[in-house]
């Protein structure tokens, strides 16, 4: 019989690490073909960032491709040139916040060494699956590829233009998606800014503006113009509690009640969501469907500013920009924009506030990437999903999968072939976003490949 064969479309960080995981776990020989247009696998969009005022969120020392490699890239990361050329890396407190793209290398360098490792079992395609005709996966390229498993690690598709802003689709002042390199160097130090979005990518625009020496006025809105929080120092004590247990509402007032008892002994709040988020998945799953979609339209945009924080040295130039009059943060909706010759008219709603009428020079979209569409975002899925091979999760955050991360067709069944693995299997898991817990799915998704192709025997 034929080594069974695994096909994983993207190779960001999931599809990298998946493949990765195959490869040191895999008891019996497996095939494994990763297809990802980009020149390395790892990166993604997450770590493919090439401007350097782009960094990772949280200290090194909690990026890793698994939970057993605890400090693996912090210890890396200090090994590299790069390291001591970024004097900015290195916080007083001894912990350090690299450029996001270094994590892309360290992972696209592991992936080289397994893949030496074991010549032959796995290989890059630089392509981009499109359909899925007779259990085969064709690509942009027009390859035909057969396979035993297949698993959509495809989290991020680009930013979705607003309403309001369609009509101005092509405007060249309009930066649609300030992930596109070089989307910003055109934008004039004096110029005036106004950007839609207040949350980590917001964030970014502002470091890389920063670091362009930008010195004109910005004004950044979302609708309850909350702003990522920053981290606390390193090297805090670890928070203990179990949170996973009761409704939502008991959970949070004893989240709450934690947070002012960690105040009582001079602990930041930090310490208490840190422990949060680390049950966050066993707390998402014994939540009733009503709990979560109440979850999601009350207390997410709450959960997600403190959750989701923001590199010190990108806190420090929101700050400075702040303090300096220059950054502007509200609460409003956009309601118009207009194109005029050599400006854009903008038209807000201002949460309890005057609405305001303002002329910029530029307009720039940083509302994140378009989860709720992702089904719809690409010819690949949009064709399982038309074939009903895959559907939305009801919550509208990716795909639905069972807790085994098969995905689950049109009438629910689960995939004996199609695998999710990232961020995009939410819906089912809730936390999975952060890097600790991506990398524990990736490994999870590559032993359950393993298990039902027998590859590998079940942990006992
Ligand atoms: C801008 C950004 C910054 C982040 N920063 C941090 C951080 O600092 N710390 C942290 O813990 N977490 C961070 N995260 C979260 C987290 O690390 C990412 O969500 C994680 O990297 C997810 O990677 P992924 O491979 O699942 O998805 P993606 O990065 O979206 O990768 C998917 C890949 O699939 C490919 N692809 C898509 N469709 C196809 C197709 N049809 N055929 C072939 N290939 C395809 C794409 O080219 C892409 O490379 C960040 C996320 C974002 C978006």
């Amino acid at each position: 019989m034929s080594e069974p064969h695994i096909v994983i479309i993207g190779g960001g960080f999931s599809g990298a690490a998946v493949a990765i995981h195959l490869l040191r776990e895999a008891q019996t020989p497996v095939r494994i073909t990763l297809i990802e247009p980009r020149e390395q696998p790892g990166l993604g969009v997450a770590y493919s960032a090439a401007d350097p005022a782009h960094r990772i969120n949280v200290p090194a020392s909690r990026m890793q491709l698994s939970g057993e490699e605890e400090g693996a890239f912090d210890r890396w990361y200090r090994q590299q040139t790069s390291f001591l050329r970024d004097a900015d890396a290195r916080r007083p407190d001894g912990s350090v916040y690299p450029q996001r793209g270094e994590f892309g290398r360290y992972v696209a360098q592991a992936f080289l060494t397994e893949a030496q490792k074991q010549p032959g079992r796995v290989s890059h395609l630089r392509d981009t699956a499109v359909a899925w005709q007779d259990n085969q996966v064709i690509t942009a390229q027009g390859r035909k590829i057969s396979a035993d498993r297949v698993v959509l690690a495809v989290s991020h598709p680009p930013p979705d233009l607003p309403k309001e802003v369609r009509a101005i689709a092509e405007h060249p002042r309009l930066v649609a998606n300030p992930w596109v390199a070089g989307a910003l160097e055109n934008i004039p130090p004096e110029a005036n800014v106004a950007i839609v979005g207040t949350a980590l990518s917001m964030a970014d625009v502002v470091a890389s503006l920063t670091r362009l020496g930008h010195r004109g006025k910005l004004l950044a809105f979302s609708r309850h113009g909350l702003l990522s929080r920053p981290n606390a120092a390193a090297g805090l004590p670890k928070w203990q509690a179990e949170y996973a247990h009761g409704s939502l509402r008991q959970c949070l007032r004893q989240i709450r009640e934690d947070i002012a008892r960690a105040a009582e002994i001079g602990l930041p709040w930090q310490v208490v969501l840190d422990e949060v988020r680390s049950q966050g998945q066993s707390i998402w799953q014994q939540l009733s469907e009503r709990e979560q979609r109440q979850f999601l339209r009350h207390l997410r945009r709450f959960w997600d500013v403190h959750r989701y924080r923001i590199a010190p040295q990108v806190a420090d130039a929101i700050t400075a920009k702040q303090e300096a009059g220059l950054l502007t943060v509200l609460a409003a909706r956009l309601k118009t924009v207009t194109a005029k010759e050599n400006h854009l008219r903008v038209q807000l709603a201002v949460r309890n506030d005057a609405p305001q009428d303002l002329s910029v020079d530029y307009l720039i979209l940083t509302t994140g990437p378009a989860h709720a569409s992702l089904t719809e975002s690409q010819p690949f899925l949009r064709d399982l999903r038309r074939a009903g091979v895959i559907r939305p999760d009801a919550l509208g955050l990716g795909i639905d999968v069972d807790t085994h991360s098969q995905t689950l067709d049109a009438q629910g069944k689960p995939s004996a072939i199609f695998l999710v693995s990232g961020p995009a299997a939410r819906g089912r898991f809730g936390e999975l976003m952060g890097l600790p817990q991506v990398a524990d799915h990736a490994q999870a998704v590559a032993r359950e490949a393993l298990l039902t192709l027998s590859a590998r025997c079940p942990i006992i």
